[in-house]
């Protein structure tokens, strides 16, 4: 339903958490959060009301990192429960991905993945993402490439925000027939389904267009298509007063 992303020098748990809820007026059943730090991946996930989350991260604080992505859930496969609220990991946590929309053929994928050895943890059509990536990141070391290959296998509608322990500056987004906005900041970039999630930080966006990629590290941004050419760039300036 709602996801942003951040990669900068600031704490990205803040910025997602702020940028969720500037989301929040859209509805949702779950919300969570994965975070890069330490060289590794800490995630937290809640069903039910954002306070559930900011409850959970009193309790069990994840570690600072400036790398981190969020989501809040409108379930469409798997009820509104804890293991079913994104960020989804692969089984070794080293992977953490965001999804809304539908992904048609989860359930070919899911059985493929099982006969190779995954154990999946939800009832999603979402988490088969998570272990896609994590298979194709082994081979190709590069998120951005990974996530070009898992895309040309998934068939229905999809906006995926994902990172990787192993590129600890990197969060990688792509979308088709659901929206993705890039907003460019000085030292830091941001991903969100809706500008409203990052106006506060940054009016320089970017739209990105169907079946495209896009990696954002804190100097740059790089567009492609699902296919890996370059992809032309639509930049724009956000001038009305947020609030949506
Ligand atoms: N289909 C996914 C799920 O049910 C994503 C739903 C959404 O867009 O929030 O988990």
């Amino acid at each position: 339903c709602g996801i942003v992303g951040y990669v900068g020098s600031q704490s990205a748990l803040e910025i997602v958490m702020a940028g969720l809820k500037r989301l929040e007026y859209r509805g949702y059943d779950s919300a969570g959060v994965a975070v890069l730090a330490d060289g590794g991946l800490a995630a937290a996930k809640k069903a039910g009301k954002f306070v559930n989350l900011e409850k959970e991260l009193t309790e069990r604080p994840l570690p600072t990192g400036a790398t981190g992505i969020g989501h809040t859930r409108w379930a469409t496969h798997g009820g509104p429960t804890d293991a079913n609220a994104h960020p989804h990991l692969d089984n070794a946590g080293r992977v953490a991905v965001v999804h809304n929309g539908i992904i048609e053929n989860f359930a070919a994928l899911r059985a493929e993945l099982e006969e190779r050895g995954h154990e999946l943890a939800s009832e999603t059509d979402t988490e088969v993402v998570a272990h896609l990536l994590a298979e194709e990141f082994s081979a190709c070391a590069d998120l951005a490439e990974a996530m070009r290959l898992v895309c040309r296998r998934l068939e229905g509608a999809f906006t995926l925000v994902a990172v990787h322990a192993d590129e600890p500056d990197v969060v990688v987004g792509a979308r088709r027939n659901s929206p993705l906005v890039v907003g460019v900041g000085e030292g830091e970039a941001f991903l969100a389904s809706d500008v409203a999630a990052f106006i506060a930080h940054t009016r320089s966006a970017i739209e990105l267009g169907q079946d495209q990629v896009v990696e954002l590290r804190r100097d740059g941004v790089t567009v492609t298509g699902f296919d890996g050419r370059p992809a032309d760039v639509r930049s724009y300036r956000v001038d009305w007063d947020a609030a949506a």
